[in-house]
């Protein structure tokens, strides 16, 4: 089943390829861009949101991290890489409603992984999923953001803001900064 959706990708990305694809400038374009103007987006790995779509932009326009549950700790490594390739201007965090990492806890997870692997107990017992607790999601958001803020790897100028987006209405409900 696997195998068939992985050659479904081939095939679109084939027909892609043949339909007008603009090939993008080359890496020093970017390095050539003004630094600490460049606005990264961070959204949750669910595939029921797109930021590409939610926002409307397109190829070359803005760096998206896409990890479970937006969560900035996960995004840290790439967001470093950003801003010593780019220098970041902004961060967007977007959580959203219904996301998985609310239904799921830090201690189910711990424990599905220490089933299939229990010789590993004490490095599964190490780790942090960030599972999202609050059901408003602001409290999440303002971890993240102050997280980021904290950080002293980034400019003292970056701009974060926060998002909460309502899956239903496919829409930001509320913005945090
Ligand atoms: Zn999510």
């Amino acid at each position: 089943m696997a195998t068939k959706k992985v050659q479904d990708l081939i095939n679109k990305n084939a027909a892609f390829a043949a339909d007008n694809y603009g090939a993008p400038p080359d890496f020093k374009f970017l390095l050539g861009l003004p630094r600490h103007t460049a606005v990264c987006i961070i959204s949750c790995a669910d595939p029921r949101l797109i930021p590409e779509q939610y926002f409307g932009f397109g190829m070359g326009e803005m760096p998206v991290i896409r990890v479970a549950g937006a969560r900035v700790k996960d995004s840290l490594r790439s967001l470093l890489v950003l801003e010593n390739a780019l220098g970041l201007g902004g961060v967007v965090i977007v959580h959203h409603t219904d996301c998985g990492m609310t239904h799921l806890t830090d201690a189910g997870l711990k424990a599905s992984l220490k089933e299939k692997c229990p010789q590993n107990a004490a490095e599964i017992d190490a780790m942090d999923f960030d599972e999202i607790t609050d059901a408003d999601l602001q409290t999440s958001v303002k971890k993240d953001i102050k997280f980021l803020k904290e950080s002293p790897y980034f400019s003292q100028d970056l701009v974060v803001t926060g998002m909460i987006f309502d899956l239903n209405a496919g829409k930001v409900i509320e913005t945090i900064s």
